[in-house]
């Protein structure tokens, strides 16, 4: 998440000067890396997975469990201890905004379709951190969201308000379970600073035969004037309230970065992977619950939006929540009139595709988005790098964003060398899929630094290794294609759907019940309409499904089957690990046709058939503390109550429990 600085971030009021300051340096930046880069070509397909990780405590004394913030040493730990087994392993361990959480990538990237060595990678990095935990009670579950995160007794601090909480300043959440380094406590309190309020979010909660009509855990305190008086007025009836950053960024993911071989198929694969993005966002559903409520959405997605959202309510278009309220939140007086209306949270689905290729046409980009004209024209016309419309739009709208973290030590950077006023506008831009630009000593001639990369940002994480080694693979195989296959492969659908279907994605199973905006064909020399299909065909049509369109059409180029992917089953061939690709493959399809759960449809199942549940939509203490043993024997294929094969069902459940890594 973002990069560690060290030195002094400025809180809000005294960053307020240099925000101009790091804009303007930042677009220098980014002129220098484009001309240095931008003829670079050749880069391999390299890839590597982030997987997100939430320690809970098991705690024997009181018979429950809780997120655990007493061990967030334990990435120095295993820093210091093994230190040289990670390096042998190809893990790295990465501090991320929970202090209950730890990110872990593999070290070195991936080369090429990976199968198994995915999987493999993921098992080292949680037996290394179980290691490191393992005289305690903590176990790390890549878990999307804690059941009762925000609720009475979810965390091991003994006095949770003993310091109040002056940075979040949320009726819910300690500031005691933010990440201890100063970035992460400074940007929380900045986000709702700026915002002028604290943050809002509020799902739509499950409605169940005894559910309340409100979210009955609102209430006003007197502990700070303004934002206490905040939460009646901002609490929706029928949705569940929430009001501070970490309850979206203290969410897990499953994120995959690809690198392409130059910039122009760095553009298409963005472009490529846009409406892609709802489709696996819905698919890989792991968020059924918040703050101890069943939700009638199953996705993390707009609670993250929400989470970070640090637009004035005047750029909302929304009146300010208190009569004494302002407008313009924390925007200095004399630059009110410079800001305009932002429809979307900094956290959203892509706003713009990139264009540069044949397929490409302008109307496609048919939702109204801001940019930074002062960026917009310095891009176009510049004695640097002159950039093209399309791609100066696209930098030009992650301009209208102020940097939320300035260090007071790197105000000063060499423009030709330096990144890290860039990085501070991109990297608070957090979208469905992100555009990675190389720095500036990525030249044609240097190969051994990254290149262009492209990041695929919406799944959810699921609890099972070889579940996340699925959906790692499956994206893979996509992208794959996609470069083997670029003067075939038409994947744009008009913005406007793309958005469209982030909503439906958010709907309760919208695998079953819902009917996705899909294009009806792909190749690139007809036109093609878009209309509703179903998941299933989105993923089985024969002419524009995702396996018969892009899996079997790049494993038949790859020589591994003649047809379908389903003859992978067949361990002839001489692609390692053959057959654990078929059941990766196998798990995907078989969830998109309904036969087998999502992890939100199963997460909810168990909550509404446990025995405690009253039909009251509320998660409690005990259907909790089963729920995470069950998500615990899931994690480690443990079928003693027969959760392996509720979960995978019979086939693949027979196939995990049978066969090892
Ligand atoms: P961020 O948090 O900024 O998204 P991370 O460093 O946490 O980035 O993760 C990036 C992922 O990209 C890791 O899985 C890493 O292995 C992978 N990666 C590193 N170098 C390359 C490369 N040259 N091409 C593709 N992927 C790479
Ligand atoms: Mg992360
Ligand atoms: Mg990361
Ligand atoms: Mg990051
Ligand atoms: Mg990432
Ligand atoms: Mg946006």
């Amino acid at each position: 998440m973002g990069l560690l600085t060290v030195g002094t971030p400025l809180p809000w009021e005294d960053s307020r000067p240099h925000i101009e300051h790091v804009k303007r340096n930042g677009v220098e930046q980014l002129l220098h890396v484009l001309r240095a880069a931008y003829e670079r070509n050749g880069d391999p397909l390299m890839w590597g997975d982030e997987i997100e990780y939430m320690l809970y405590r098991f705690r024997k004394a009181q018979n429950d469990v809780v997120l655990s913030v007493e061990h967030d040493g334990v990435i120095e730990e295993l820093e210091e201890k093994y230190g040289a087994t990670c390096a042998e392993c190809n893990v790295s361990f990465h501090p991320e905004y929970g202090r209950y959480m730890v990110e872990a990538t593999p070290r070195r990237p991936y080369r090429g379709l990976a199968v198994a060595e995915v999987e493999r990678n993921m098992a080292a990095r949680r037996h290394l951190l179980g290691m490191a935990l393992a005289q305690t009670e903590v176990v790390p579950l890549s878990t999307t969201v804690f059941a009762r995160m925000g609720c009475e007794d979810f965390v091991d601090l003994p006095e949770p308000w003993a310091h109040k909480n002056s940075v979040s300043r949320s009726l819910y959440l300690p500031d005691e379970i933010i990440n201890r380094h100063t970035r992460f406590p400074t940007l929380t309190a900045n986000i709702r600073l700026r915002r002028g309020e604290k943050v809002c979010i509020n799902v739509p909660m499950f409605k169940d035969e005894h559910t309340p009509a409100h979210d009955d855990t609102v209430y006003e305190r007197a502990w700070f004037s303004q934002e206490d008086r905040e939460s009646l007025p901002a609490s929706r009836p029928g949705h569940i309230y929430m009001d501070s950053m970490g309850f979206g960024m203290g969410c897990s993911c499953l994120q995959l970065t690809f690198s392409a071989p130059n910039v122009t198929m760095a553009r298409y694969i963005y472009d490529s992977m846009v409406p892609l993005s709802p489709i696996m966002l819905a698919l890989s559903a792991a968020s059924p619950f918040f703050k101890g409520w069943l939700a009638e959405h199953d996705v993390r997605w707009n609670v993250i939006a929400g989470a970070v959202d640090d637009r004035t309510p005047y750029e909302r278009n929304a009146v300010p929540l208190l009569p004494d309220g302002s407008l313009y939140g924390g925007i200095e007086s004399g630059k009110t009139s410079e800001t305009q209306r932002l429809i979307k949270s900094r956290y959203s689905v892509v706003d713009l595709y990139l264009g540069g290729n044949k397929f490409f046409s302008p109307e496609l980009n048919n939702v109204p988005v801001a940019i930074n004209n002062t960026v917009y024209n310095r891009l176009l016309e510049n004695e640097i790098f002159p950039v093209d419309e399309n791609l100066a739009r696209h930098f030009a709208h992650l301009f209208v964003r102020d940097p939320l973290v300035i260090f007071n030590e790197s105000l000063d950077q060499y423009n030709d060398s330096d990144m890290g006023h860039f990085e501070n506008i991109q990297s608070t831009n957090w979208q469905t899929v992100r555009f990675k630009p190389p720095t500036q000593d990525a030249t044609p001639g240097n190969m051994s630094v990254p290149g262009w990369r492209v990041e695929f940002r919406p799944m959810e994480v699921q609890l099972n290794d070889f579940e996340n080694a699925a959906f790692a693979n499956f994206v893979y195989l996509l992208v794959e294609c996609m470069v083997e296959f670029k003067d075939d492969i038409n994947a744009y659908v008009p913005m406007n759907l793309v958005w469209e279907n982030m909503d439906i994605a958010h709907q309760r199973d919208s695998v079953n019940r819902r009917l996705f905006y899909w294009k009806n064909g792909f190749s690139s020399d007809i036109e093609y309409d878009t209309e509703l299909y179903t998941m299933d065909e989105i993923f089985h049509n024969k002419e524009n499904g995702l396996f018969p369109q892009f899996i079997d059409r790049i494993l038949r180029r790859k020589g591994y089957v003649k047809k379908h992917w389903n003859e992978l089953i067949n361990s002839s061939g001489d692609l390692p690990d053959r057959r654990r690709l078929y059941y990766y493959l196998k798990l995907v399809s078989d969830r998109a046709k309904g036969e087998l759960p999502t992890s939100a449809s199963y997460l909810r199942h168990f909550v509404v058939t446990h025995p405690e549940y009253a039909r009251d939509s509320r998660i409690s203490k005990r259907i909790a503390h089963d729920l995470m043993q069950s998500s615990l024997r899931i994690t480690n294929l443990d079928n003693s109550a027969d959760d392996i094969i509720r979960y995978f069902g019979l086939e693949i459940g027979s196939y995990l429990l049978e066969n090892g890594l």
